[in-house]
């Protein structure tokens, strides 16, 4: 087959202990998923888990033991941190019950759901997409993936965000309002699941802004940590 230019490399997210890497296909992202972290956006209570979706090229690889560089984005003056547990999905499948959920996880990592807060605020206000709040270029750096059995149980995992060595973000994965499991299970009623997709599966309370030179660590216990620096 030729095509009219060459297609970019597929994008793809080391693995802990294996060799081979696991290939991105689609990023979703949940919404408000921590009671805490939706009361500081303006909202309360639970409702239905909502999502947005992000192009699998705006990984950022975070290795273990290096700084990886974190863009500072055009257009925004708050650019903001998510911490995150990103679930991969290993199987495919659509209508999948909570119960059978696990079936389809490959493994899971730590994420950041990045954010240009003053664009993303805009467009809410004015009823459009928020796709320039988070679709943006480097938006979604990662850690490796540890498959699920080396990762322990990660629905009663703490998860935490330094910045410049200053906790911003601490909460644990039991504090999420939809469990990886509901996620799942509302998300493949929506899209039929596919091998390589990304889940991030919301992040808890303390969002906040960073500039350049800031270095972020952040951890989900059992993942790992991964470190960057915006530059
Ligand atoms: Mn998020």
């Amino acid at each position: 087959m030729s095509f009219v230019f060459n297609p970019p490399e597929t994008v793809s997210v080391p693995v802990v202990g294996r060799a081979e890497r696991f290939p991105v296909q689609r990023i979703y992202c949940v919404g408000r998923n921590y009671v805490e972290h939706a009361k500081e956006m303006g909202f309360t209570g639970r409702e239905p888990p909502f999502f947005f979706i992000k192009p699998a090229n705006t990984v950022v690889l975070a290795l273990p033991g290096e700084t990886a560089q974190l863009p500072y984005p055009t257009l925004t003056q708050d650019y903001q941190h998510e911490i995150e547990m990103v679930v991969a999905i290993g199987k495919g499948g659509k209508n999948i019950k909570a119960a059978d959920a696990h079936k389809h996880i490959f493994g899971y990592a730590v994420g950041l759901d990045m954010t240009r807060r003053d664009l993303q605020g805009d467009m809410k206000k004015q009823g459009r997409p928020w796709c320039i709040g988070k679709a943006f270029d480097h938006s979604s750096p990662i850690g490796p993936i540890t498959p699920v059995e080396q990762a322990g149980d990660v629905n009663h995992a703490e998860i935490w965000l330094q910045v410049n060595g200053q906790d911003r973000q601490r909460s644990d994965l039991s504090k999420l309002i939809w469990n990886v499991a509901e996620t799942i299970e509302h998300l493949s009623t929506a899209w039929e699941l596919q091998p390589g997709d990304l889940i991030y599966s919301g992040t808890p309370e303390g969002v906040k802004a960073v500039v350049k030179g800031n270095v972020l660590v952040g951890c989900v216990a059992g993942l790992g940590e991964i470190r960057l620096q915006v530059v």
